[in-house]
C-alpha cells in the first residue's frame, strides 16, 4: 500500500519506515522494487547485486516524494540521519570524503520514476564541488583542467536546475552557454575541451557572478546544502510542465512520484583514456540485433545526450579503447540475458576502468518493439507469451503507416543525409520552434520540427509534429529518444544543415528553405528532401491487398507472427465498425471477425442520396415520408448486399438510424434554395421545416430509437432492406451466408426496445414469407445511456445482445459533450483531473462501473446474452483489457485498429491468467 505520510512517527523504532536503500558493497533493493525505488534505483540495485561494476550510492524512495508533496515540500524527520549514514557508506567504499578538501567525494543526483521518463525531470552531476574541493580534485587527479571543467559544469547545472538561472524564452540562449560561447569566441577556440584550466577557472568566476546577479544569492559552498537543494529540485521536477505533459501522454499516475538516486561520480572527462557513452543492446530504431550506441572520449554523460558534441558510433571504440570495448560487449550480453529485454545503458570509463551507471529497458520504435520480441523468442531468450506482453499494442500501428512513394522519393530533391533515428516517412511544413509547430498544427498543417538540437521543453512541439529533424546530436540524443517513443519520424545530426533561427531559414548544400516551406524526411534512411513527397501504402498493407509477395517483406513476416500468436491467446473476438464494403474488406484483411457496428446514417451521405434523405426528413406526414423512403430502399438494400458479401458469413451488426435528423439538412441559404428547387417545394416551406426540426440540445433530443418510434416507416424501410438483401444472397446461384444482427440505438426503456422489436420481427417475417427463405438473425440494443445500464435486467428481456456505445455512455454519464470538451480539456490535463481523455480511454471507475452493472444484471435475465462494445474505446488497449475482465465477447473498433485490438486482447488474456 502507498504511504503518503510519515508513518515512522506511529511505529516503534524497530519498525521505522525505511526511506533510504543502499547499493554497492551492501545492496538493499532489487529489480522487483520499481514502485519504491523507481526503475533506475531498482536496476542499479540489481546490477550491483549481480556484480556489475556500478559506482556505489543510494536511493531515496518514492514514498519520500509522496511525503514531500503531502507535507508542504518537507521531508520525513528521520530522512536526514539516514542520508548522512548512506553518504558515510559511500565515502567508505570510495575512500573519499564528501566535502573533504584533500580527497573529495562527488555525487550525481538523479530522478528515477517507476517508468522511465527520459529527460523530463532534473539531474545534477559533480555535486560536492566548491572553491576548496575543486583544488583537492585537481591535485588527486593531477589534472586541474579536468577539476575546473567539472566545477563549471556543476555550477551550470545547479544554477539552472536548483537556482532557476535559465533562458528567458524559447528563442533566447541559455545564459551559461552564452558565457561559454562568448569566452570561446574571444579566445578564438572552437571546442569546449580546448579551454585551459585557467580559462575554465575564469569561467567559474563568471558563472558565479551570473548566479549572484540573477538570483541575489551566492552559489552554495556547503556540500550538504548543495545536496538538499538538489534533492528538493529533483522531487520538485516531478511536477514540472514537461513531466506533467509526459505523464498525461503515457497515462502515468501523478501519485507514483519519483525516487532520487545519489551515486558516487566517476569521471569520463578525466583524460583521453576516459570517456562516456550510451549503448543499446540492439538497435532501438530498427530492432536489429547489433550493438548500437555512441560515446565520446574525455566527456561527461550530458555531452552525449544533450547533442552538443556529435558522438562517435560505438563500433569505433573497438579501435580507440579496445579493452573497454571487449568488456562492454560482455556487459551487453550479460544485461540482456539477465533482464531479458533490450537494455539502454549508460557507461563511463574513468582512466581505463569501466563503470555502468544505469540500465533500463530501452525505449524503442514500434517496429523495433515487434522485431525484438519476435527475435528474442526465436533466440529462446523469452517465450511467446512474454514476447507478446513486451510489445506495446499501439506499436503495431507503426507497421501499417504509409511510407514514401518510391517513385516520388526518387524524383524529389535530396538536401542531405543525417542519422536515421526514428523510422517512417514524414512530410510537412518547416517549424523552427516548438511553439510554432503547435500553432501550425492547430491550423491543420502537417509540421516538421527543425532544430539544432531539442531539449525536453520541446516535447509539446514534438507531439504536434509529423517528424523531427535536428542538425546536431546522435541517435541517443533527446530528440531521438523522445521521437522513438512517440513513434515520430526522426533524423538527427544532419550536420550539413545550418539553421538560422533569427532569419527563420534552413540551409544545406546550396538550398535554403524558409519557415512554412515543405520538407520531407525519411527516418528509415536518414535522407532529407526538399518539398512534399507523396506517400504510399505500408508493406503490410500491400501484402494484405495482394500487391506484394509476403515472402518479400520481413515487416509483414513480423506482423503476421505477432498476429498469429495473439490469436492463439486472446479470448475476445475482434469486430470492426464499418459502413462500406471497402472498409469491411480492409478490416477482414486485418483480421476482423465480424462487423460490430454499421452506422447506417453514413450510407445516406453519398452522392445524390442526401437529397432523397432530405425529402424524407422534410415530409409532413407518413404518406409523404413513405414515398421518399421508397427511393431510399433500393439503395440501402444494395449497400447491405455489398456489406454482407464482403463479410462472407461473418456476423454483421446493423444499427438503425441514430443521429438527429437536422444533421442532414443544409445550413447554407444557397443550398437550401437549391434543395427547394430540386424537390419542387417553396423555399419558405423548407426554411420553416428546418426551423421546426431545430433542437436546443440535439444530442439529447430526437435521435436514436426515438426516431424509429416517431417515424416507424424509417425502421420498416431499413429492416426491409436488410432482410431483402439477406434473402437475395441466401437464394443466389452461389449462396452467401449472412448473419444480420439488428441493433436499436439509444434505448433507455424496455418499452422503447419492445416497440422497435415488434416492427423488426413483423417486417422480417413478411420478407421471409415473401421470399420463401429462413434467415437467422438477432435483435439487440446499444447500451449507451445510463438508464439502459441501470435497467439492464429489464432491457435484456427483449435484447438478445448488448453493445456498449461508450461514446454516448461516456457523454451521458459524465454530463460532458463529446464535441465540446476542447474548451477546458487542456486545463483538466494540466491539473491532472482526468488521467486520460475519457473519450479515448474508458473511465473505468465511472462508466466502467455502469458497464459492470449492466453485464451482471443483463446476464441474470438472459444467460446467453451476447456482449460487445462498439464505442471508440474498443480500439484502446487499456479499455480492451477492461472489456476482457468484464467478460465481454467482442470489441468492435475501426478497421486500422483491428490488429492493435488483436494484440491487446491477447495481452489482456495473458495478464489475467
Ligand atoms: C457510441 O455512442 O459509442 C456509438 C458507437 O455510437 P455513435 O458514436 O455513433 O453515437
Ligand atoms: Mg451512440
Amino acid at each position: 500500500m502507498k504511504k503518503t505520510s510519515d508513518t515512522s512517527k506511529t511505529k516503534s523504532s524497530s519498525q521505522k519506515t525505511r526511506y533510504v536503500y543502499n547499493f554497492g558493497q551492501q545492496t538493499d533493493g532489487n529489480a522487483s522494487m520499481r514502485e519504491l525505488l523507481g526503475g533506475k534505483g531498482a536496476n542499479l540495485a540489481e546490477m550491483a547485486a549481480i556484480g556489475l561494476p556500478v559506482p556505489p550510492g543510494f536511493t531515496v524512495s518514492t514514498e519520500v516524494c509522496s511525503y514531500f508533496y503531502a507535507n508542504g515540500r518537507s521531508y520525513p524527520k528521520t530522512l536526514g540521519k539516514d542520508v548522512d549514514a548512506a553518504i558515510k557508506a559511500v565515502e567508505k567504499q570510495m575512500q573519499r570524503e564528501f566535502g573533504g578538501r584533500d580527497n573529495p567525494l562527488l555525487v550525481s543526483v538523479r530522478s528515477g520514476a517507476r517508468d522511465s521518463m527520459p529527460g523530463m525531470m532534473d539531474t545534477i552531476l559533480n555535486l560536492g564541488l566548491n572553491d576548496k574541493t575543486v583544488e583537492g580534485l585537481a591535485s588527486i587527479s593531477d589534472n586541474p583542467r579536468f577539476a575546473w571543467d567539472c566545477y563549471r559544469r556543476f555550477i551550470q547545472m545547479y544554477g539552472d536546475v536548483v537556482m532557476g538561472v535559465q533562458a528567458a524564452n524559447d528563442e533566447s540562449e541559455d545564459p551559461f552557454h552564452a558565457l561559454l560561447d562568448d569566452m570561446k569566441k574571444t579566445l578564438g577556440k572552437e571546442l569546449d575541451n580546448e579551454l585551459s584550466a585557467e580559462e575554465l577557472q575564469e569561467l567559474v568566476t563568471r558563472y558565479k557572478a551570473l548566479i549572484a546577479e540573477q538570483t541575489g544569492k551566492s552559489f552554495p559552498q556547503d556540500v550538504y546544502e548543495q545536496l538538499w537543494g538538489a534533492v528538493g529540485a529533483v522531487f520538485g521536477s516531478w511536477k514540472n510542465d514537461r513531466a506533467i505533459l509526459y505523464r498525461s501522454q503515457y497515462g502515468i499516475p501523478a501519485e507514483w512520484g519519483t525516487a532520487v538516486n545519489i551515486q558516487a561520480m566517476v569521471f569520463g572527462n578525466a583524460g583521453d583514456d576516459s570517456g562516456t557513452g550510451v549503448a543499446f543492446t540492439r538497435d532501438p530504431a530498427s530492432g536489429e540485433k547489433v550493438f548500437y550506441g555512441e560515446y565520446l572520449t574525455n566527456a561527461q554523460g550530458e555531452d552525449v545526450v544533450a547533442g552538443v558534441r556529435t558522438p562517435k558510433a560505438i563500433a569505433a571504440m573497438a579501435k580507440e579503447l579496445p579493452k573497454n570495448f571487449t568488456d562492454l560487449e560482455k556487459v551487453r550480453a550479460r544485461l540482456e540475458k539477465h533482464f531479458k529485454d533490450m537494455q539502454d545503458f549508460e557507461f563511463t570509463i574513468e582512466n581505463g576502468r569501466l563503470f555502468i551507471l544505469q540500465t533500463r529497458n530501452g525505449k524503442r520504435t514500434g517496429l523495433a518493439a515487434i522485431r525484438i520480441a519476435v527475435e528474442m523468442t526465436q533466440e529462446k531468450l523469452i517465450d511467446k507469451k512474454a514476447a507478446l506482453l513486451k510489445i506495446p499494442a499501439e506499436s503495431v500501428d507503426s507497421l501499417l503507416v504509409p511510407v514514401f512513394d518510391l517513385k516520388a522519393q526518387k524524383e524529389a530533391k535530396l538536401i542531405c543525409k543525417g542519422l536515421p533515428a526514428g523510422p517512417g516517412a514524414a512530410t510537412g511544413r518547416i517549424a523552427f520552434t516548438a511553439a510554432q509547430a503547435e500553432v501550425q498544427a492547430r491550423k491543420g498543417n502537417k509540421v516538421i520540427l527543425c532544430r539544432s538540437e531539442t531539449s525536453p521543453d520541446d516535447l509539446k512541439g514534438m507531439l504536434h509534429s509529423q517528424g523531427i529533424l535536428t542538425t546536431r546530436g546522435g541517435v541517443s540524443s533527446h530528440a531521438a529518444l523522445v521521437a522513438r517513443q512517440l513513434g515520430k519520424v526522426c533524423i538527427c545530426g544532419a550536420g550539413d544543415i545550418t539553421i538560422n533561427y533569427e532569419k527563420k531559414t534552413l540551409t544545406a548544400n546550396g538550398i535554403t528553405l524558409k519557415e512554412g516551406d515543405y520538407i520531407s524526411i525519411n527516418g528509415t534512411t536518414g535522407l532529407v528532401y526538399q518539398g512534399l513527397i507523396e506517400s504510399a501504402d505500408s508493406e503490410v498493407k500491400r501484402v494484405l491487398e495482394g500487391t506484394m509477395k509476403a515472402s518479400d517483406s520481413y515487416t509483414y513476416e513480423l506482423f503476421n507472427t505477432v498476429m498469429e500468436w495473439s490469436d492463439k491467446y486472446r479470448k475476445l473476438r475482434i469486430r470492426t465498425n464499418a459502413d462500406t464494403p471497402a472498409m469491411a474488406k480492409t478490416a477482414v484483411a486485418y483480421g476482423a471477425e465480424g462487423i460490430g457496428l454499421c452506422r447506417t446514417e453514413h450510407m445516406f451521405f453519398e452522392g445524390s442520396r442526401i437529397d432523397d434523405m432530405r425529402q424524407m426528413i422534410l415530409a409532413v406526414d407518413g404518406v409523404q415520408r413513405r414515398e421518399a423512403l421508397k427511393k431510399l430502399l433500393p439503395m440501402q438494400r444494395k449497400d447491405f448486399v455489398g456489406l454482407f458479401k464482403a463479410m462472407a458469413g461473418r456476423p454483421v451488426t446493423i444499427r438503425l438510424l441514430d443521429p438527429p435528423l437536422h444533421e442532414f439538412l443544409p445550413q447554407d441559404d444557397a443550398v437550401r434554395r437549391q434543395l427547394a428547387d430540386k424537390l419542387g417545394l417553396p423555399l419558405e416551406f423548407v426554411i420553416d421545416r428546418i426551423k421546426a426540426l431545430h433542437e436546443e440540445n440535439p444530442m439529447l433530443g430526437c435521435r436514436g430509437c426515438r426516431l424509429g418510434i416517431l417515424y416507424p416507416e424509417i425502421t420498416e424501410m431499413q429492416v426491409q432492406a436488410i432482410f431483402e438483401a439477406a434473402a437475395q444472397l441466401l437464394t443466389a446461384k452461389t449462396p452467401v451466408a449472412v448473419h444480420p444482427e439488428i441493433m436499436i440505438p439509444l434505448v433507455g426503456f424496455k418499452a422503447e426496445l419492445a416497440d422497435q422489436l415488434n416492427i423488426v420481427h413483423r417486417i422480417a417475417d413478411e420478407v421471409m414469407k415473401k421470399k420463401n427463405v429462413k434467415i437467422k438473425y438477432m435483435v439487440g440494443t446499444m447500451v449507451e445511456v445510463p438508464r439502459a445500464a441501470i435497467t439492464a435486467d429489464e432491457i435484456a428481456e427483449h435484447a438478445e445482445f448488448f453493445s456498449f456505445g461508450t461514446n454516448d455512455l461516456t457523454q451521458t454519464t459524465l454530463g460532458l459533450s463529446r464535441d465540446d470538451m476542447g474548451l477546458f480539456y487542456d486545463e483538466y490535463q494540466q491539473k491532472e483531473i482526468y488521467s486520460k481523455n475519457p473519450f479515448a480511454s474508458l473511465d473505468k471507475t465511472g462508466v466502467g462501473k455502469l458497464m459492470q452493472f449492466a453485464v451482471t444484471n443483463g446476464l441474470k435475465t438472459r444467460k446467453d446474452l451476447k456482449l460487445g462494445i462498439c464505442g471508440e474505446h474498443a480500439g484502446d488497449p487499456d479499455s480492451i483489457d477492461f472489456c476482457h475482465k468484464l467478460g465481454l465477447h467482442y470489441v468492435s473498433c475501426s478497421p486500422p485498429r483491428v490488429p492493435i485490438a488483436r494484440l491487446a486482447a491477447a495481452q489482456a488474456a495473458l495478464r489475467s491468467k
